[in-house]
């Protein structure tokens, strides 16, 4: 019997992880991925802690909690241009980095390991019942379970917890000069969501994400996206995204949802690395004080929406408008031109456009 089984070994469920080991708790750590983190279905850009400081005021720790992101990050980019449909562009001052997705999720899971987790790849969870997780190797059980294994979890599925709403989206690597500034494209190129170039140094992240309701080929999409930009096709890799923030809840019984399993993303700017590890350590300290001292686990609902629930929320309410936009490249275009760099730059940070918002 294990104090704490965390299914799934991304950002979200090792920073989980790593943080009830701390606290002396016996964790089992599961993927079914053979090597973790790979392959790399990302955009691979992480906020600075100045600008989470900005967006979730009342988080602490972030030096301990982004130690790994920041071993490995490659290059700071200080702007995010935002391009219209007709070609304009606004560039907004925020801080980020781009990482080696991988690397920086093997770094989190060593991180668990090294405060003691016990981290088993190549197993998949079937099925969660009560204590019990069935795996492709057999049946394990926790006091706690933590289910962090993306939007489409089965931890959730299994208790009967709602899937988050999500869109799908896909990204390669491509080589050459690119500046430091992120490239956001949006319109009808990427219905419902945006296309992307993110510099790494010597190459780039490009993809594009979309909404839930596309019904097309994203890799049609895709292809379109790199010809008009003048790039090489490349093979992509790809999932989806939770576009409108959190479920409605993340707590059932002994089982606690986190990360993308929980809808922790800024449905604004569809970022899901900070979150997840923000809510992930969230969740390990509070199976920690369940096992050792009692407290009741619905704490973690509490105790995640103080933390990020508001800008979260906001984050819903702000793509449900934009979304009205959506789909009329010229309607857009002139909602951006109104919205203006101030006004993104909130957007993008999930803080009210208009006073009283
Ligand atoms: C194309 C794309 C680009 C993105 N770009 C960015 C970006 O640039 N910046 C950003 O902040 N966010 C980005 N996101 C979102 C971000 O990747 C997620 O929000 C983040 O990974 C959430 O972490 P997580 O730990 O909850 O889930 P994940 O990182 O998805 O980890 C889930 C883990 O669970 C494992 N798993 C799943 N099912 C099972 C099972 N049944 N049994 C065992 N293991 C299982 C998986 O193998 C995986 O390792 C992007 C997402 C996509 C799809």
């Amino acid at each position: 019997m294990y104090d704490v089984v965390v299914v799934g070994a991304g950002p979200a469920g090792s920073s989980a992880a790593r943080y009830a080991a701390r606290r002396g708790l016996k964790v089992l750590l599961l993927d079914r991925r053979k090597e973790i983190g790979v392959p790399v279905q990302c955009g691979e850009y992480v906020a600075r802690n100045e600008e989470v400081r900005t967006i979730f005021p009342t988080v602490d720790g972030l030096d301990d909690l982004m130690e790994a992101p920041q071993r490995v990050r490659q290059i700071d980019t200080d702007v995010i241009r935002i391009w219209s449909p007709g070609g304009r562009h606004w560039d907004i001052p925020f801080r980020g980095f781009t990482v080696a997705r991988d690397r920086m999720d093997q770094g989190i899971a060593d991180q668990a390991v090294e405060e003691g987790a016990e981290l088993r790849t190549e197993t998949t969870v079937h099925r969660v019942r009560g204590k019990d997780v069935s795996t492709n190797h057999g049946t394990v059980s926790g006091k706690v379970v933590i289910g962090s294994d993306g939007p489409r979890s089965t931890v959730a599925r299994s208790v009967g917890l709602e899937w988050p709403v999500a869109g799908p989206a896909m990204s390669c690597t491509i080589d050459g000069d690119f500046d430091s500034g992120t490239d956001l494209f949006f319109g009808n190129l990427a219905p419902g969501g945006y296309a992307w170039i993110i510099p790494k140094g010597a190459c780039a992240n490009v993809g594009l994400g979309t909404w839930q309701h596309f019904k097309g080929r994203l890799d049609t999409l895709f292809h379109k996206f790199l010809d008009q930009q003048g790039l090489p096709h490349a093979r992509g890799t790809g999932g989806y995204v939770p576009v409108e923030g959190p479920v409605p809840r993340t707590v059932k019984e002994n089982v606690l949802l986190v990360g993308d399993a929980a809808g922790h993303v800024m449905a604004t700017n569809g970022g899901g690395i900070n979150v997840a590890m923000i809510c992930g350590r969230i969740a390990g300290e509070t199976a920690a004080d369940h096992v050792l001292q009692g407290t009741p686990l619905e704490a973690y609902e509490t105790r995640w929406r103080a933390a990020v629930g508001r800008p979260l929320d906001r984050g819903r309410r702000i793509k449900h408008l934009a979304d009205r936009f959506f789909g009329n490249d010229r309607l857009l275009a002139a909602a951006m031109t109104l919205l203006g760099v101030r006004r993104m730059g909130r957007a993008i940070r999930c803080q009210p456009l208009f006073l009283g918002t």
